[in-house]
């Protein structure tokens, strides 16, 4: 189970960006995303309107406290991986990771509190330069199941693509 904490989101100014890690993460074949920073409803609303028309099983939670859900995840045996450029590159750390069941994936936002580079088992980074958490969390997942989140089906659709060379052509039920 991959489990994404999202730190320090901020209702306006990253509501696209933070909407884009809920979307990534679903399609990537994580299981739940949790929101840390301040409360924002229209998130967890945009995520669930997609899950009831795309399908499957993904949750999105809103929690105040991050180190709370630090805590609770490593009480529950996850993982804790923090993508970070100031970590370890992922190509050296993949193989082991790729062998924890249960991993909770923290990405940061604009700043990161600085205890969790401690807290952290793992900090990897998604080569050493600055890019964005968006695409970090895509190659992780990525990577983590080795390209297999490509086939990922979604159970329950109400929607689906049927893929063309040219156009669009979608099926509904
Ligand atoms: N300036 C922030 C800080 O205090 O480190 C980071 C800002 S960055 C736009 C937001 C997030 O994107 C980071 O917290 C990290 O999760 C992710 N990120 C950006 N570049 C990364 C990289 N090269 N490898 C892994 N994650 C990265």
């Amino acid at each position: 189970m991959i489990v994404v904490l999202r730190l320090g989101h901020r209702p306006g100014r990253d509501q696209r960006i933070s909407t884009h890690c809920g979307l990534v993460s679903r399609a990537l074949g994580a299981d739940r995303i949790i929101y840390s920073g301040e409360q924002d409803t229209e998130i967890i609303k945009s995520i669930e309107e997609v899950n009831a028309r795309w399908g499957g099983s993904f949750g999105a939670q809103y929690e105040k406290n991050w180190k709370k859900v630090l805590r609770e995840y490593k009480q529950k045996k996850f993982s804790i991986v923090h993508l970070t450029m100031y970590g370890m590159p992922i190509q050296g750390d993949i193989k082991a990771l790729r062998k924890k069941t249960n991993v909770l994936l923290v990405i940061g936002g604009e700043k990161v509190p600085p205890e969790i580079y401690a807290l952290a088992d793992h900090n990897v980074a998604v080569t050493s330069q600055p890019h964005s958490e968006v695409a970090a969390l895509a190659v992780f997942m990525h990577e983590f199941h080795a390209g297999k989140e490509l086939e990922k089906k979604f159970k329950n659709a109400k929607i689906r693509v049927i893929p063309q060379e040219r156009g669009k052509k979608v099926e509904e039920s």
